[in-house]
């Protein structure tokens, strides 16, 4: 009986292990493996960001998988018009988040790490239009992490295309179950994504 009683409580610990596990690590994808269609150019692994700094160790853009399963419904959308999406950013890892606030401490553009953004949950991507076959960028109103009036929807005073284009991506991305951040065309939240933890796993142990 009391060898029954252990086995019982050890199938406990190791399946309570295992929730955790998926609330943590496991349950973030890398989205090319959801769908390898999808581009990635994430500018945190380069010098090519609002830090001038390499801050991420590796080009990796991971999401939690009902996350990153809605990013390839929308996707799929854009493919029957010849276009596709490239990924900026995905995860963030909260102790990159608190370097972003030491150069830029300005909630409109970045999260304050106290509250931690919504990147920091695995819920967040930042994306923009491309030519399918070519992986061309489609013009947009500003670049990325353009901190001006210039990356937020309100200001229209932009050539007519860099304006449909935005309202496109904005349209699909809403339609596959994600909201837009009024200040940056390129910023789309889960709307799930209270459902997630800040989490602070170095890109490294990701897969
Ligand atoms: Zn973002």
């Amino acid at each position: 009986m009391k060898r029954q009683q252990a086995i019982m409580f050890l199938t406990a610990v190791l399946l309570a292990a295992v929730v955790f596990a998926d609330n943590g690590v496991n349950d973030l994808v890398a989205v090319t493996s959801v769908n390898s269609r999808i581009r990635l150019d994430i500018r945190y692994a380069t010098t090519n960001n609002f830090t001038g700094k390499q801050v991420y160790p590796c080009a990796k853009a991971c999401l939690h998988r009902p996350t990153a399963l809605k990013l390839t419904k929308a996707q799929k959308k854009l493919e029957e018009q010849g276009l596709g999406l490239k990924v900026y950013d995905a995860y963030r890892p909260l102790s990159v988040q608190k370097i972003f606030w030491t150069i830029m401490p300005d909630e409109r553009y970045v999260a304050d790490p106290a509250k931690g953004s919504r990147h920091n949950r695995g819920s967040a991507v930042d994306v923009t239009l491309v030519e399918l076959k070519s992986g061309k960028e489609l013009e947009m109103p500003s670049g990325y992490d353009d901190f001006s009036a210039r990356a937020g929807y309100t200001f229209t005073n932009l050539p007519p295309k860099a304006i449909s284009n935005r309202t496109m991506l904005r349209a699909t991305m809403t339609e596959c179950g994600f909201v837009p951040f009024e200040t940056e065309w390129w910023h789309f939240d889960d709307a799930d994504w209270t459902k997630y933890p800040i989490l602070d796993i170095p890109l490294e142990r990701l897969p």
